[in-house]
């Protein structure tokens, strides 16, 4: 789990973002009036309480409003430029537990705060799209769409109600409430006679306004030069109310029902709601469940896997000579490999064997005899093949004999 994230930071840092910390806890009505009364979040799935001087308290649902309400508090637009921010923590959600979906879970992600530019919006498609790969995950989808802003979806949700003014007796009770309060959470119901219902809806995507419309040819634009693929899913909505203009959602097949890994989108409204000054935003979640469970569907353990190659097992042969073998380790913890060894007495084999249980990709053996001409041995364990080198040639460059 670790590892999914750390590489995620990794991207996060060469892009500019910082880590921020958020609390598990919020007022209830943070939630609620960011993420939308209307939203199965908000009225099914959140965990509320009274604390004890009988303030309504909620356990996180997810990282975004959170992040958002510090940004505002702690006045972090004085920060020169786009503010670019990331977080990693548990969330929870009451819901039914199935596969890929928790009651309490994982997320990272990262909010860009500043700037409509859909460019960033690309950018931070890109960055999940290279920790995928990054992942070695390749079984996944690109979906987007735009939900417009203000005043397009003011004009759509009077042509969205009339629609389902008209199918009102073939729709769940829940939509019945949506299609009066909330008419594009819609899209969200799972239930298959509403889905039925929908199938001809009026779409959002017919009734951008030009400035959504060209944010979104811009986006794509920016996609295809990026050699980003994706699909347009014009019924994609995002179950929160803050999003505006851009969403999208990363998704997999190979989960089954709970197919997104992570979702995302720009809410250029958030800052302004939560007391700020207007301000733009673009961000998005994964979710690390779903990411594992994706790793697993490939039965290929790849934290260990990604990790090998920097996995290396100090052997020794014959009477240790520990003052070269601590300068070895150091040396290569010093430059990050995962440096393991033995600390009972065991035969070279079983320290191969040791080494080969552990994953490690390489073993150096300094060896007594070896060590006479001033050698140690480098034996690759994926390849079973070894070779012997110059002790000085190793301490002044480990890297050109490890990384092969
Ligand atoms: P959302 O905030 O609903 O867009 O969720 C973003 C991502 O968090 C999803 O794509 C999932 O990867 C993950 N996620 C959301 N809800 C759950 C859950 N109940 N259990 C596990 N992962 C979840």
């Amino acid at each position: 789990m670790d590892f999914i994230f750390e590489t995620a930071e990794k991207i996060y840092r060469t892009y500019g973002f910082t880590k921020i910390e958020t609390p598990v806890m919020e007022y209830t009505e943070l939630f609620s009036q960011s993420i939308g009364n209307f939203t199965d979040i908000v009225q099914k799935e959140m965990f509320s309480f009274k604390d004890r001087k009988e303030r309504n308290i909620s356990l996180r649902p997810e990282g975004t409003v959170g992040v958002i309400r510090a940004y505002v508090e702690n006045n972090l637009s004085y920060n020169p430029g786009i503010v670019k921010l990331y977080y990693c923590g548990p969330m929870f959600r009451a819901e039914r537990p199935q596969k890929g979906r928790q009651r309490e879970f994982h997320q990272f992600g990262c909010e860009a705060i500043g700037s409509m530019n859909p460019l960033l919006d690309a950018e931070i498609i890109e960055m999940h799209v290279l920790l995928l790969n990054r992942l070695r995950l390749k079984d996944y989808y690109i979906e987007i769409n735009s939900v417009g802003c203000r005043t397009c979806r003011k004009d759509y949700n009077r042509v969205l109600k009339e629609f389902l003014s008209r199918h009102k007796e073939k729709v769940c009770e829940n939509c019945q409430v949506r299609a009066e309060h909330n008419p594009l959470r819609i899209f969200d119901c799972k239930n298959e006679g509403c889905q039925k219902a929908f199938e001809n809806a009026p779409l959002l995507m017919d009734y951008l306004c030009k400035e959504c419309k060209e944010h979104f040819e811009k986006l794509q634009y920016y996609l295809r030069s990026k050699n980003i693929e994706y699909k347009i899913n014009k019924k994609l909505v995002r179950g929160l109310d803050y999003y505006s203009k851009t969403v999208f959602e990363i998704k997999s097949d190979l989960l089954g029902a709970q197919n997104a890994l992570m979702g995302g989108g720009r809410y250029d409204y958030l800052v302004e709601l939560l007391g700020g000054q207007s301000t733009p935003a673009v961000g998005t979640a994964p979710g690390i469940e779903r990411i594992l469970i994706l790793m697993n569907e490939k039965k290929d353990d790849l934290s260990i896997d990604a990790h090998a190659e920097k996995r290396i097992y100090i052997a020794y042969a014959g009477n240790p000579d520990e003052e070269i073998k601590f300068r070895i380790i150091n040396l290569l913890r010093e430059n990050d490999y995962i440096t393991l060894y033995t600390y009972d007495e065991k035969s070279l084999k079983a320290q191969l064997k040791e080494a080969d249980k552990l994953n490690c990709k390489f073993c150096i053996i300094i060896g007594e005899e070896e060590l006479k001409n001033n050698q140690i041995v480098i034996r690759s364990l994926e390849k079973g093949a070894q070779e012997n080198i110059s002790l000085d040639d190793f301490c002044k460059d480990s890297n050109k004999f490890l990384i092969k």
